[in-house]
């Protein structure tokens, strides 16, 4: 039988499109096809939500924004859609709790799924800084990681600098000056600095955060005949007799109508939870598959600005333009063993307060305990298996705890007032950069999904990409570090091709 397809992949997020980008720069003619089972959240699929047009979506995204927590975001950009009550529905558009897919996260509560074209890429911050020293999978050629780590800095485009071009903050400096004495770095790489942000800064223009349209272009608008996306259609089996994909079996969701379709090779970039279900539900069962699940732990907190001290007054806060919800983003880098843990600080007004959210994150230990477990009885709302998530902090992980929070607490003391009600430990989940469910090694020893290339173990055209695939305990988001991968998968798929 011949292939209809070069490469199909599923999911239409950052991962998805980055892998259709590479492949298509290296394989112009392969045809590719992308399946997506959201829908249609703005006009112009793909595009992030800081970009639309319609006032309404754009408003909503830089009011939950603003409150500089993603739990608000998540629950608020749930109910900003279409859902009837608290009940999702396949026409839903968004990011929802993963609970509202019927699944026991009651260890992992905050974790959610995007259920739109274009993934959590049309919502996310776009804060892109890089992994360091462990985070790096000390497996893989160091020379290869680092020039695929610059292709997915440029798909991504990320840019290190002021978030509002044409305006100068006067309490940038303060900020730097302030927080490099109280939290220091000994290497001047890593030192408190402004935060890489994936997306085009201009003047009277929020900030362009990169959506997968911005990535390839050509997956969302048509443009190359040889590359079609399909959406609303949920790949519910991947067809296969043990060693070689033949098929994935597709649901309409609106009709429930059934199809098959099959290709030379395979990409499931279906996020870190659906990934591994997918193989699950399809027979696909390594025994690492949702095994040592990962995230770094979070707190989040705001403090109050004292200007004052800084010789400012209110008249020097910058005003960031119209439907851009913050006035800079800077970022304190983990620094290795000696303090394994970033910050994230996002200044903004908020209900006439000028804030910074001090929101920190540290490397917890990969455990097999912490994983999914799938039912062969249960199933969701979608019918795929049930999943359980185990997850608890070590006491290692408690004590990083307890040291970020006093690295924010010297921070924030550092800037202006920090009430405790203001300061939180994050559920676990809430970070949204949850790795390590189907991780790649460099041997196939029972604690690895992928190899190297990012192809099952066992299988000769099964890939997966995601942040899933992220072997390391990382301390920054996940999302380039996720891409660096992508890249690499996207070449040994291109070299298969
Ligand atoms: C509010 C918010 C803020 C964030 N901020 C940051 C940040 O600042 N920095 C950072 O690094 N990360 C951030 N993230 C996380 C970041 O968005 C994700 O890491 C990134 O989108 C992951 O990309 P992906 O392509 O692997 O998965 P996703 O973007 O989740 O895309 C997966 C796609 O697969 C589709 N899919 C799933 N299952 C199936 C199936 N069976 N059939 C067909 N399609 C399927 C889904 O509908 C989805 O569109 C944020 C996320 C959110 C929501």
């Amino acid at each position: 039988m011949t292939a209809e397809f070069d490469l199909v992949i599923v999911g239409s997020g950052p991962n998805g499109a980055i892998v259709a980008e590479q492949v298509h720069a290296h394989s112009p003619e392969a045809r590719i096809l992308v399946i997506e089972a959201g829908g249609t959240i703005t006009d112009v699929p793909g595009e992030h939500l800081v970009e639309a047009d319609e006032s309404a979506m754009n408003a909503s995204y830089n009011d939950l924004m603003r409150r500089a927590r993603q739990i608000e975001y998540v629950k608020g950009a749930a109910s900003m859609n279409t859902i009837d009550g608290d009940s999702w529905t396949p026409q839903s558009t968004g990011v929802f709790p993963a609970a509202f897919f019927g699944h026991n996260f009651a260890e992992f509560p905050g974790a959610s799924v995007a259920w739109n074209i274009g993934g959590m890429g049309v919502h996310w911050t776009a804060a892109t800084p890089w992994a360091y020293a462990a985070e790096i999978p000390d497996f893989l050629p160091r020379a290869e990681w680092d020039a695929d780590q610059e292709t997915a800095r440029r798909l991504l485009r990320t840019s290190v600098g002021p978030l509002i071009p044409d305006v100068e903050n006067p309490c940038a400096q303060p900020i730097f000056t302030a927080l490099r004495e109280v939290v220091p770095s000994p290497d001047p790489d890593r030192e408190l600095g402004y935060m890489p942000m994936g997306g085009v800064a201009s003047a009277g223009r929020p900030f362009a955060r990169t959506g997968p349209r911005d990535i390839a272009p050509f997956v969302f608008d048509g443009s190359a005949p040889e590359v079609e996306l399909r959406t609303g259609l949920l790949v519910t089996r991947i067809e296969h007799d043990g060693s070689r994909v033949t098929g994935l079996t597709l649901r309409d969701l609106a009709t429930g109508a059934e199809e098959s379709v099959h290709a030379d090779r395979f990409l499931i970039a279906a996020d870190a939870l659906r990934t591994p279900q997918l193989l699950w539900a399809s027979g696909i069962r390594p025994a690492a598959l949702g095994v040592r699940l990962n995230e770094h732990a979070s707190i989040d907190g705001e403090v109050e600005i004292d200007a004052q001290r800084f010789g400012l007054t209110d008249a020097d806060i910058v005003k960031p333009p119209t439907g851009e919800p913050f006035i800079d983003s800077f970022w304190s880098p983990s620094i290795g063993e000696a303090r394994p843990m970033h910050g994230q600080l996002m200044e903004r007004e908020f209900e006439g307060r000028h804030m910074l959210s001090v929101g920190w994150y540290c490397s917890t230990e990969i455990r097999p305990e912490n994983r999914i477990e799938f039912s062969d009885d249960l199933v969701d709302e979608l019918g795929m298996p049930h999943m359980t998530v185990r997850f608890s902090y070590s006491e290692n992980d408690l004590d990083q705890i307890r040291r970020m929070q006093d690295v924010q607490q010297a921070a924030a003391n550092a800037l202006g007032t920090f009430p405790r009600e203001y300061r939180e430990v994050q559920p676990p989940g809430a970070s949204l950069h949850y790795t390590g469910t189907v991780r790649m090694g460099g041997v196939d020893d029972g604690t690895s999904v992928v190899d190297t290339d990012g192809r099952v173990w066992g299988f000769e055209n099964l890939f997966l990409a995601g942040n899933g695939v992220v072997p390391t305990a990382l301390t920054c988001n996940s999302t380039l570090t996720g891409a660096t991968l992508s890249v690499r998968i996207a070449r040994a798929i291109s070299a298969d091709i």
